[in-house]
């Protein structure tokens, strides 16, 4: 029996894989104390695990703030993440105090988790309900001008509020430090290796248990009359505009179509909805999704995560650098469609294209299949009861750093020698055109060789993939 501590964020993509691995634990006769807010109380509690509300410690925000959150801007979140660490200082220094928690289970955008883990000295396992981002899995992510100006100019205030933890004890590297898992923190992935980017790349102290869900529902689709199911999640979801569009293009054709628009959203704003549209503030989301031929999503981790479990293949309509990570690889394995023209007409044209296409069922079936035969939450409460991990094996990631150096001063060496033969067979008068064209080169041929040099380090050490 452990006394195991949970701590997350107040966000529904971030708390709900955290629940079935809850209730394993408290199942098993562990003593779990969840450290949440008011919101997620009866889910909590109705995992066993002892509802800690934390509630009170959320900073006021200005009006400013409170949009910047809800356009998911990462500097916000990362200040208020650091805010509410200090608000709780206190009272979470008596808690690790009392409890005594013998491992932390945390969220990994949960700075107070992590943060208190490290101070008290508790062995770690990070929640990661996205997928695990390392410099080469973070590729899959394509960040909009808005997310990239935001996460630059971010830094100093980030810099800043950082300074701020020192003097309570925190030792804290550097902002990345904080929201990036190395391969030797213990980490939770609610995925599959299969579905995870350059998954060898991540050593074994990342446990890839696949979705965390309680549903036990089976797929059951009404291939006469399909079910189109569309949400935007919990966080952006206010698109009075994009669900006009979809009932536009749905309205008309024989399936029938059921929109989450999220609690926020006046629905009045939906106007009279045709006879085979229903909209709901909330839905129980694995449920639609086993009756779901297509699943129109924002491409939230845990929504697409959920839609393969229940074999419903997507329209995949991102709206974040990280969501688009999650569609890309969903379109990879044939599972999805990317959704380019958000019109009626293409909105239309897409999910004809997934309902006409047998294919993308098929691809779904099979990652459903992966994903049921998945370690799942028992792996995971396996996994936090037998914390900490060692990483053992190779690290890929290393191994492709050293290889990556070694090919720079290889490509160096070469423009330097072809400098000198130019120089000294032709003339000095151009040779720096060759020294600027190897600087403007070296960047787009070191990532073409770095993909080589990855698949190389993949054959040599994982023979059977
Ligand atoms: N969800 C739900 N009912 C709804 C809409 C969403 O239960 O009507 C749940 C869904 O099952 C998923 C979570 O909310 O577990 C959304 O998480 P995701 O990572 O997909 O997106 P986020 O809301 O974090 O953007």
């Amino acid at each position: 029996m452990k006394k195991i501590a949970f701590f997350c964020i107040p966000a529904t993509g971030h708390t709900n894989p955290m629940l079935p691995v809850a209730a394993e634990l408290v199942k098993r006769g562990n003593v779990v104390r969840f450290y949440s807010f008011d919101e997620f109380k009866e889910k909590i509690e109705a995992t066993g695990a002892e509802f800690i509300s934390c509630t009170r410690f959320l900073p006021e925000l200005t009006a400013e703030e409170e949009q910047n959150l809800k356009n998911v801007s990462t500097t916000e979140m990362a200040i208020q993440d650091i805010r509410a660490t200090r608000a709780m200082d206190e009272y979470l220094d008596g808690e690790f105090k009392s409890f005594q928690p013998d491992v932390v289970y945390t969220d990994s955008a949960c700075f107070w988790g992590k943060l208190n883990a490290w101070k008290h000295k508790v062995p770690m396992v990070v929640s990661t309900s996205t997928f695990a981002f390392n410099q080469l899995s973070s590729k899959y992510m394509k960040n909009s001008p808005r997310e990239l100006y935001d996460m630059i100019a971010g830094l100093p205030k980030i810099s800043k509020e950082l300074k701020t933890l020192r003097p309570l004890g925190y030792e804290v590297k550097s902002a990345l430090s904080l929201v990036q898992s190395d391969n030797n923190t213990d980490s939770v992935v609610y995925t599959t290796r299969a579905f995870q980017p350059y998954a060898e790349s991540f050593s074994e102290c990342y446990a890839f248990v696949g979705p965390s869900v309680f549903s036990k529902a089976q797929p059951q689709k009404n291939k006469k009359r399909p079910l189109v199911y569309i949400s935007m999640g919990t966080v952006i979801n206010e698109r009075p505009d994009f669900y006009n569009k979809c009932i536009d293009a749905l309205k008309d054709m024989n399936v029938d179509v059921i929109i989450s628009c999220g609690k926020a959203m006046d629905r009045k704003l939906l106007g009279t909805l045709p006879a085979n549209v229903k909209a709901y503030p909330s839905v129980d989301q694995l449920d639609v999704l086993s009756k779901a031929s297509a699943f129109i999503t924002h491409c939230g981790m845990n929504s697409v995560s959920e839609s393969l479990y229940m074999a419903a293949p997507m329209v995949l309509y991102p709206q974040t650098g990280e969501q688009y990570a999650v569609a890309r690889k969903a379109a990879e394995i044939g599972a999805g469609t990317m959704l380019k023209d958000d019109s009626a007409e293409g909105i239309a044209k897409a999910v004809r294209t997934i309902l006409d296409n047998d294919a993308y069922q098929k691809a779904a079936d099979a990652c459903s299949k992966d994903f049921r035969s998945a370690p799942g939450t028992k792996g995971a409460a396996d996994f936090i009861e037998n914390a900490p991990h060692k990483a053992g094996g190779v690290d890929l990631l290393k191994e492709l750093n050293k290889a990556k150096g070694l090919f720079t001063l290889c490509y160096w060496a070469v423009i330097t020698s072809l400098i000198l033969l130019f120089g000294f067979l032709v003339g000095w008068q151009f040779v720096w055109i060759i020294g600027v064209a190897g600087g403007v080169l070296s960047r787009p041929i070191t990532n073409i060789a770095s993909g080589y040099l990855y698949k190389g380090l993949v054959k040599k050490h994982f023979p059977k993939k």
